[in-house]
């Protein structure tokens, strides 16, 4: 096991934190009042290689990993979370391209995309419909090789400036998560028509936008995935992005914590700087806590899907950690600024409202919630044994102590299934003592069968 980053990462990190430090910070209050996207900051990004970083290497990219992704996007999400949802938007868009079995299409479009500045949204939700993604109303009818489109997709990052849009639709609604097909669409096709950008608490900066198809045709060569194939698309998709929600809960939670360690140095309060209570030191310790165990979640999910390994656990382990961990970092960064927090001359408002959305999409926390519990309990492998094989010895009622020591002596034990209760003896009990079930309800626990 080894934490340490390698010298291409720690020349990566350098390069994109200076272009947040310079590109983005300054200019992020600005674009946050004006609500509009600075899409001249996401070609600055692609001119700077900060962008697109896990196109292979075949395709012209560079081939980088997502622990590199995870790494670039923290420090970009540090300047401004809404500038990481814009610029990493691209990548969510790419994935399902890269991803896809669509070998003609990955050669077409893939270079262009390393070459040219081009911004691709991706497209699951509607107005209607959000965590289920089986629910699709939105139309993809064959129509010969070709699909046909008709619906609306809500929500659309960047929509309103996208060159391409990997757009998820649906043979028939009926059919859920079968019927779903993955379409690679360029946005000058006609019969798209892009709504207005959404106003939003936080986010500001980021476009979001629907999208209209009225009888849009796409051809048959831009299908990523068929009917049946889809939806696992789209999954696996989140299995890689959910990840970097992680860095970009990081990168917020971290200037929220860095601008409260500056602050409560120098405010003072009761003849002292507010750092001397051990309140504030105490809650900074918790801070720094979050963001470290995020960034380790965050790395973990990533490592596990460049090293080949299924990371949609981890990856959904971390997209509610880090996302409520930074929204609890950003909220106590703010009490600790108390009046002047709660200003728009201190960044703690906007850090504030931008990460908020981070419970929200790619899944919500409660998605997340599903999917890890769904394999808590049914796909984990426990190591211990079952409650009703638990091979315990401890009972007032065990022999001596040379029973509990030698746990090759010839002793027969027996545990009620209902209450727990533990029996010695060649046979059961008729009863148990403690909660009256019949022998019956007694299991051989020792020895092991
Ligand atoms: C700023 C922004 C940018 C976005 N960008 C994109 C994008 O680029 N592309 C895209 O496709 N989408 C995008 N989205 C949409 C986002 O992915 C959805 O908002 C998100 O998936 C939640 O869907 P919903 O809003 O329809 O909520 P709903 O699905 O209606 O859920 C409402 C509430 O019910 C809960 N809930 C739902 N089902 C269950 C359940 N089974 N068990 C327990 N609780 C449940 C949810 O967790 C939530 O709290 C964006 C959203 C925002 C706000």
């Amino acid at each position: 096991m080894d934490f340490s980053m390698t010298e291409e990462q720690k020349k990566l990190q350098l390069k994109a934190r200076d272009f947040a430090l310079k590109e983005i910070l300054p200019v992020t209050r600005f674009f946050d009042e004006h609500d509009q996207m600075p899409v001249f900051l996401v070609k600055k990004a692609h001119a700077a290689g900060l962008i697109n970083l896990s196109i292979p290497k075949e395709y012209g990219g560079q081939g980088l990993g997502l622990m590199d992704e995870a790494i670039v996007v923290e420090e970009i999400a540090a300047a401004d979370p809404a500038m990481g949802t814009s610029i990493f938007g691209n990548t969510l868009g790419e994935e399902p391209l890269m991803m896809s079995e669509n070998e003609a299409a990955k050669r077409k479009y893939l270079p262009e995309l390393v070459k040219e500045p081009k911004i691709v949204s991706f497209a699951t939700s509607e107005p209607m419909m959000g965590s289920d993604v089986a629910g699709i109303r939105c139309l993809a009818k064959k129509d010969g090789d070709d699909y046909v489109l008709n619906g609306t997709k809500y929500w659309i990052t960047n929509a309103g400036y996208a060159d391409y849009c990997s757009v998820f639709a649906t043979e028939d609604p009926a059919l859920k998560h079968k019927g779903i097909v993955a379409l690679f669409v360029d946005m000058r096709s006609s019969g798209i028509t892009i709504g207005e950008h959404i106003p939003k608490m936080g986010q500001r900066p980021s476009n979001t936008v629907a999208i209209k198809f009225k009888d849009c045709r796409v051809p048959a060569a831009n299908v990523l995935a068929g009917p049946g194939k889809g939806f696992a698309l789209g999954m696996k998709t989140f299995s890689r992005t959910r990840p970097i929600i992680g860095s970009f809960a990081v990168g917020a939670a971290r200037s929220a914590m860095e601008f409260a360690i500056d602050y409560v140095k120098k405010r003072r309060a009761f003849g002292q700087p507010l750092g001397d209570f051990q309140n504030t030191q105490f809650r900074i310790a918790e801070m720094y806590q979050k963001v470290e165990t995020a960034r380790l979640l965050t790395y973990k999910s990533a490592w596990e899907a460049d090293t080949g390994k299924d990371p949609t656990i981890t990856a959904s382990l971390t997209k509610f950690y880090a996302t409520e961990a930074a929204y609890e970092v950003a909220y106590q960064a703010l009490q600790l600024f108390a009046g002047y927090g709660y200003t728009k001359f201190f960044p703690i408002e906007k850090l504030l409202r931008d990460l908020r959305v981070l419970t929200i999409y790619e899944g919500t926390s409660e998605v997340q919630r599903i999917v890890v519990s769904r394999y808590a309990m049914d796909g984990y492998k426990p190591v211990m044994p079952a409650l009703e094989d638990l091979p315990t010895l401890w009972s007032s009622k065990a022999p001596d102590v040379a029973a509990v020591e030698g746990l090759d002596a010839e002793q027969t034990v027996w545990r009620c299934r209902i209450c727990g209760a533990v029996y010695y003896g060649n046979e059961p009990p008729e009863e148990c003592g403690y909660c009256r079930f019949p022998k019956s309800a007694f299991k051989k626990v020792w020895p092991k069968a």
